[in-house]
């Protein structure tokens, strides 16, 4: 094994400087025309690659972690350690037999016939699905030596965890975070502040169990960045309202919960494609819903046996305004975007509670009109799945009488 890939760390002894971990590929190679075999670093960053001499140039290897897949060279000129990482069994093996090699050659016994340097071209490929990691059995848990800090997409599958493994809070680089079919109650809040994560996939667990505050849903990050959130099969009766205020959502997976109702915060996911959400207990639709435009909704397996079709409301208070609400107007007079990193955390709470008229899109804080309507599906969705022959009703909110009557 002359070409190993991995993740790299530079450790600059000279300048005591760590540099960002790569997933990388090292080469044992040599120049065309010379005999001096060379250690080829490449990776994104520099596809072109640094090259180590060998040749009493390899101060020492460390190989104390090597069955963790962890190993070190330490370099003579420039005085580089190249911290190596790799994350399966298979390239752990692949690890010690890169190792075994290099050693040969400091020795100057072995294998002579390395790859030309000029010939080593760093294909995309090789770096792609790198940072994966998948875990279905409990012994293949790595309880001692953690989930690699690099990891991109982490599964977590089927194993009956009851808690969810802080450690996952350490992976800055996590996109994709599976961990379908276990016992988990409770997210904590800083899952909302990973980074990069753009899938969340935690069906057929127990996340209805916990109390109905999700702060990681109202965290600044997972705002901006989720795209999937699937949650099917978790025996919650309440989606909180923050589900609406997940910025860029394409598609929100809600089937086989306990759910009588949609928030009406839906319908501001303006990002959203497919919607699921078959088999609850749902009796109407939020009216919000008028705003989207979705390709595929699921509203399958539901009863949609509310009634009361005369039944409206009119709700007005003439209480003093608060500083909050004069805020909020405010706000939204000027279509600034908000929220926790920007904004007093009680304000944006305060709009991401509000009702919304489902015809003008305005706010209605101290007044509205609720009432129940029929809608065509097809105003809101290219394709659905539905139980036939029900009629649908929407619970809608309105500013106003006007904005009722144009419904
Ligand atoms: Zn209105």
């Amino acid at each position: 094994m002359m070409r190993l890939k991995c993740t790299v760390r530079i450790y600059d002894r000279t300048l005591l400087s760590k540099q960002r971990t790569y997933r990388s590929v090292l080469t044992i190679s040599k120049q065309s025309d010379k005999n001096e075999v060379y250690l080829l670093l490449q990776n994104l960053k520099n596809k072109e690659g640094i090259k180590y001499k060998i040749h009493n140039n390899v101060e020492k290897i460390f190989t104390k972690f090597i069955d963790d897949g962890k190993a070190t060279i330490s370099l003579k000129e420039p005085r580089h350690d190249l911290i190596i990482e790799t994350f399966s069994i298979n390239e752990v093996i692949q690890l010690k037999s890169f190792l075994h090699i290099l050693k040969l050659r400091l020795r100057k016994i072995g294998e002579s016939s390395f790859p030309i340097i000029s010939n080593l071209k760093l294909k995309n490929m090789d770096l792609s699905r790198a940072n994966k990691l998948v875990i279905q059995k409990k012994s293949e848990y790595p309880l001692l030596r953690g989930f690699p800090k690099i990891i991109e997409e982490l599964s977590i599958l089927g194993l009956g965890r009851r808690s969810f493994d802080r450690q996952i809070l350490n992976l800055k680089y996590l996109k994709i975070l599976n961990l379908s079919s276990n016992q988990i109650q409770h997210l904590p809040k800083e899952v909302g502040c990973l980074p990069h994560l753009q899938e969340l996939i935690i069906p057929h667990n127990k996340l209805g169990k916990s109390t109905f505050e999700w702060k990681w849903i109202s965290q600044v990050e997972i705002r901006r960045n989720l795209r999937l959130l699937d949650i099917r099969n978790n025996e919650i009766s309440v989606l909180p309202v923050q589900v609406g205020i997940l910025d860029v959502l394409v598609k929100l997976q809600v089937c086989q919960n306990l759910l009588t109702k949609l928030p009406q915060s839906i319908g501001r996911l303006r990002n959203l494609k497919y919607l699921e959400a078959a088999r609850n207990n749902l009796s109407c639709l939020p009216g919000s819903m008028r705003h989207l435009r979705l390709d595929y909704l699921d509203i399958s397996g539901n009863p949609f046996n509310f009634q009361n079709s005369h039944f409206v409301v009119y709700y007005h208070v003439n209480e003093v305004v608060t500083l909050v609400q004069y805020a909020a107007i405010a706000l939204l007079k000027a279509r600034i975007t908000y929220d926790n990193s920007t904004m007093p955390p009680n304000l944006v709470q305060f709009l991401d509670n509000a009702t919304f008229c489902c015809v003008c899109s305005q706010a209605c804080f101290n007044r509205y009109v609720l009432d129940y309507k029929e809608m065509e599906l097809r105003r809101v969705t290219c394709q659905v799945k539905r139980t036939a022959n029900t009629t649908i009703l929407y619970e809608c909110y309105f500013c106003s009488k006007t904005c009722q009557r144009y419904f």
